[in-house]
């Protein structure tokens, strides 16, 4: 086992813990970050404002390791997909999508997943582990990387979603930290408002977060009653609707009243009819709500499938007319799955899913 420390694990606190143990000052936690998040530099040798002495010392210590690029996919619509392998056994992926005036980038947060939401693929594949900080961080890194933002310094992913595989206030710590590194102006230099974190509505941790951490939240709801929800959603048997948008409202007024966004993937004959749209507008309009229509992404054996576009638009307009702010999601890059709730990755599970151990 390696005792170099792997410093893609450590936020600006933690970097300058790490130089005051060597007996540096703490102020080389700053010039390492712009070397790493600003340059994309991680050889030490070229870190030309450290002492000889240092430069020559941390190699032993320390060290930045990444996940491996397995394979790069660029769908016909310019996004792009990364097969990241994380150890011997578990892959991830990671995909940037490109749009006018704005790109981003979709990162994992786990290996798998443990809710077995019914209709996404990554749930079906049952959960492996959390991904470290390095891991996380590292998607971020590695895609600003292949797409050239360190050569040009011009920026390219301008949003980071927390909407890849896994549930993220399930590995709250390390996603807290990996945050923490993308808003440090020394790190990616992201504002809170072009950070969002999607939950399927996790409330201790929906609590825990806005003391923690400023990030955007999004919430997968999917169903406007409980009854449906139960079965879409499992953890909604721990947390109701109610329960639920009562964290909500605690998380918005918390963060200034920021709105957040409200994910409903649309499935045909299940939760598409205008019932649902009138009963989803009574539910949210009195929070700061954006209602995201995500037309549901088909895979093998899902037993699900997609609404019509009119269907689509009739809920949409529904929305709409009861003064609900909704967007209906472009499916992208579904050419090379990846789109919302096709990541898959490659996970050797290793926890029984949420719903059988309940
Ligand atoms: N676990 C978190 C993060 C995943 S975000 C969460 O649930 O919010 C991925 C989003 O895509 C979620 O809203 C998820 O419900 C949705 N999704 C999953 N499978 C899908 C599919 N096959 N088609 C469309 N959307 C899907």
């Amino acid at each position: 086992m390696s005792a170099r420390s792997n410093l893609f694990a450590l936020d600006q606190a933690g970097l300058r813990a790490f130089f005051v143990r060597l007996g540096e000052t703490p102020f080389r936690a700053t010039q390492l970050m712009k070397w790493v998040y600003h340059h994309g530099i991680t050889d030490f040798a070229q870190m030309t404002n450290f002492s000889k002495a240092l430069r020559a010392q941390l190699p032993g210590i320390a060290h930045f390791a990444l996940p491996e690029i397995i394979a790069e996919q660029r769908s016909q619509d310019g996004t792009c997909k990364w097969l990241l392998r994380v150890d011997g056994q578990n892959c991830i992926e990671t995909v940037f999508i490109p749009e006018t005036g704005r790109g981003t980038l979709c990162i994992s947060s786990q290996v798998g997943c443990a809710l077995n939401c019914r209709f996404c693929a990554t749930g079906r594949q049952g959960f492996s582990r959390n991904l470290s900080v390095a891991e996380i961080i590292g998607q971020v890194w590695l895609a600003n990387e292949r797409l050239g933002y360190f050569r040009q310094r011009q920026r390219i992913i301008s949003n980071v979603v927390l909407m890849g595989m896994g549930e993220p206030l399930l590995n709250f710590d390390n996603v807290v930290t990996a945050i923490a590194l993308m808003r440090d102006d020394f790190g990616f230099g992201l504002s809170a408002r072009r950070i969002t974190l999607s939950t399927a509505g996790l409330v201790p941790a929906m609590d825990k977060l806005s003391k923690a951490s400023k990030v955007s939240l999004a919430v997968s709801l999917h169903a406007a009653n409980d009854a449906l929800r139960d079965v879409l959603v499992p953890l909604n048997r721990r947390y109701s609707l109610k329960a639920l948008l009562a964290a909500c409202r605690r998380y918005a007024e918390a963060q200034g009243g920021a709105a957040i966004t409200f994910e409903y993937t649309m499935l045909a004959g299940v939760n598409d009819s205008l019932e649902d749209a009138r009963r989803l507008a009574e539910l949210l309009r009195p929070l700061p709500a954006k209602i995201n229509l995500i037309p549901f992404n088909p895979f093998p054996d899902s037993g699900y499938t997609r609404p019509s576009q009119s269907a689509i638009d009739q809920f949409r307009e529904t929305l709409l007319n009861a003064g609900l702010m909704t967007m209906t999601r472009k499916t992208r890059g579904d050419d090379i799955d990846a789109a919302c709730g096709q990541l898959v990755g490659e996970v050797a599970p290793r926890a029984k899913r949420l719903e059988r151990r309940g």
